[in-house]
């Protein structure tokens, strides 16, 4: 046990050999019992060791403000009770801080510095960390979606950290995204192609988003890597990781990315309830498929384009004698039925045709660049696919299916005007026998192949 008569000689004692605990008054005169125990925490060879603050009048700020300098207990000296709970708090504490990490060096950067050097460092490091708090807290109100996000993260990474790559992993129903950010100074080096799996173990298929940057290498990462997860509630929502352009990370870039880890999960949990709440308004329920309103929103932009160039086509599919199916197969297997159709549709369109779920048993496809006979051979390939693919329900049963289709042109007007088009073309369909395509405004229909 040593004894020092003020917090300026504790101090100077706790640097020389780190103690196993540090009992001070909280107000002494000079530097105080609080500086005295952010000094302590502000050098890692003497963070852990535990510091008790006794105080005679115990004003709320002072308790507050001690709890968050880090003070283990806090005694008030004229309520005995609160002074055994809190050494039995402070024993248990000094033996944890034994055995945890106190064998750490003490900080090179403030070795020979005097007191009010200590505490100018310590008061700048605190500043600095609550402006990039500020910043990280800020990104989150610009922020539409996770690509927003990132980009923001990473103008803000730029000025602050010396890296050459930055990423942000988050996870999706199939797999992972990573964004992927390139420090503007190391323009042409490539991406080491290790990063997903750096920011990223084991999370199945990844999906790269390179922000910035020249094309991924198969290199392993070129440089120290400080990586954190991002959790909310115990919930992992991602991973953030940084190269840094230098053989050791300095002092600041793992702080930093604490930060941006802690700051980063409220802002990617509300995108991320942005992202489910567009995709369920825009997504049908049953089949997965986009849904009427999702293809209206498509038609119209597609149609404000300037006239009809380039084409733009639809193709109306409608089951035949779906209520024959509820009838005889119960309403479940109807919805299997449904379900099928939908997959068949998957299968046949073009990945950036838009298939939507009409209403009930009527699907619609949105075949941007395609005019009306082009389109007719899509919809064709689509009625042929159904006919020769049985939906097999859940007992085992084979449901033979078909599909009457009803294609229409854009040739300028209104989305509904269009709709009513195919609509007449697919009425048509039906009139005729259904089981076939006919194209609005054609000669004829598209005659089934034999055997299908
Ligand atoms: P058509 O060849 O003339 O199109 O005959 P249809 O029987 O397919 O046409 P109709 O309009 O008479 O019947 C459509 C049926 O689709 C009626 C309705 O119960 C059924 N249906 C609509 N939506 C759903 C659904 O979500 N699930 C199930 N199982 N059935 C649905
Ligand atoms: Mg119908
Ligand atoms: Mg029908």
């Amino acid at each position: 046990m040593s004894f020092a008569t003020d917090a300026e000689g504790a101090l100077m004692s706790a640097l020389s050999s780190p103690p196993d605990a540090v009992l001070s008054d909280l107000w002494t005169p000079g530097l105080s019992g609080l500086q005295l125990c952010q000094l302590l925490r502000g050098d890692p060879a003497t963070a852990h060791v535990p510091v008790m603050l006794c105080t005679n009048t115990a004003d709320r700020r002072s308790r507050f403000w001690a709890k968050r300098s880090g003070a283990n207990a806090f005694l008030e000296r004229d309520d005995p009770e609160s002074i055994v709970r809190e050494l039995q708090t402070l024993v248990v504490t000094v033996a944890l801080a034994r055995r945890s990490d106190s064998s750490m060096e003490f900080d090179p950067s403030l070795r020979r510095s005097t007191i009010p050097g200590r505490l100018s460092t310590l008061l700048d490091r605190a500043l600095f960390e609550a402006v990039v708090v500020g910043e990280l807290r800020a990104l989150a109100f610009d922020a539409a979606d996770v690509d927003d996000l990132f980009a923001s993260l990473a103008r803000l990474m730029t000025e602050i950290a010396s890296y050459t790559w930055l990423a942000l992993s988050v996870p999706r129903p199939r797999g992972v995204r990573v964004y992927v950010h390139q420090h503007p100074r190391h323009a042409g080096r490539a991406i080491p192609g290790a990063v997903p799996s750096v920011v990223s173990p084991s999370d199945g298929p990844v999906e790269l988003h390179v922000r910035s940057g020249t094309a991924v290498s198969s290199e392993p990462p070129d440089g120290p890597v400080s990586a954190f997860p991002i959790t909310l509630r115990g919930r992992l929502l991602g991973r953030v990781a940084l190269c840094a352009s230098r053989s050791s990370l300095s002092r600041d870039e793992p702080v930093v990315m604490s930060l941006a880890a802690r700051e980063l999960a409220l802002p990617l949990h509300a995108v991320g309830l942005l992202e489910d709440t567009r995709r369920l308004a825009s997504t049908d329920a049953l089949t997965g498929l986009a849904n009427r309103r999702a293809a209206v929103a498509r038609l119209a932009a597609l149609t404000e384009r300037s006239g009809t160039s380039p084409p733009l086509s639809i193709a109306l599919v409608d089951v035949d004698l779906f209520k024959r199916v509820n009838d005889t197969c119960g309403h479940a297997a109807g919805d299997r039925a449904l379900c099928h159709v939908a997959d068949v549709l998957r299968a046949v369109a073009r990945g950036n045709d838009l298939m939507a779920r009409w209403g009930g048993e009527e699907f619609l496809l949105v075949l941007d660049g395609l005019a009306g006979t082009a389109a007719q051979v899509v919809a064709e390939r689509v009625r042929a696919s159904i006919a020769r693919t049985p939906c097999v329900l859940d007992d085992g049963r084979s449901l033979p299916m078909t599909v009457s289709v009803g294609v229409a042109a854009f040739q300028g007007g209104s989305v509904d005007a269009f709709l009513d088009t195919a609509d007449r073309a697919l009425y048509r369909a039906k009139q005729a026998g259904r089981n076939r395509v006919e194209l609005a405004d054609a000669d004829g229909p598209v005659t089934p192949p034999a055997g299908t």
